[in-house]
């Protein structure tokens, strides 16, 4: 069986776990603990294929910047989180993208990324734009997903988009 490393990487709060939790437990995670940071390992399927995917979620992004980069030297592939009711946390997926170019730019091919919107349930809350999406996919060359790990709105497509990246390199 072929393994695939991901990782999981975001602000803190943003919904990483609930994400992850919800692809590979199918549950939806309520309470926040942001001190979690687990591997979840589960079989997809991918062109008739089974795939194993090793899935870190990972505990923040600001406060653990030294040990993100351990993570991105690990992985293959690369989930970045932000909310739709926090425009902020943008910017830290922006910060990650960068950083993870520097560190991966040397490999010197399309590297496998999906960034996530989430709580895309909390519609009365969301601060975040389909027209500021829409000009950051183009400018950063990116698939985004817009989710609901609550709903579980389109949290399959983003693993098995992340998935087939990962496949086709
Ligand atoms: P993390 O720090 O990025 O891992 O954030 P968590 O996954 O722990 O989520 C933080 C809080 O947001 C928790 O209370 C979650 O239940 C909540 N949350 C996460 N995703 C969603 C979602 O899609 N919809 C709603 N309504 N709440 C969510
Ligand atoms: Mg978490």
């Amino acid at each position: 069986v072929r393994k695939y490393r991901v990782v999981v990487l975001g602000a803190g709060g943003v919904g990483k776990s609930a994400l992850t939790v919800r692809f590979a437990q199918g549950r939806f995670v309520s309470d926040y603990n942001p001190t979690i940071e687990e591997e979840y390992a589960c079989d997809v399927q991918a062109e008739g294929e089974t795939c194993l995917l090793e899935i870190m979620d990972t505990a923040g992004a600001e406060q653990f910047t030294a040990l993100n980069e351990v993570y991105i030297k690990r992985a293959r592939g690369f989930v970045l989180v932000f909310s739709l009711t926090q425009e902020s946390t943008l910017q830290d997926v922006d910060n990650i993208r960068q950083q993870i170019q520097m560190i991966k730019a040397q490999e010197g091919q399309s590297i496998p990324i999906v960034v996530v919107g989430t709580k895309m349930d909390l519609a009365r809350e969301r601060e975040v734009t389909r027209d500021t999406i829409k000009d950051l996919a183009a400018r950063w060359g990116l698939p985004f997903y817009e989710t609901s790990a609550k709903n579980n709105w389109h949290v399959t497509d983003v693993f098995h988009d992340l998935l087939g990246q990962m496949r086709r390199r």
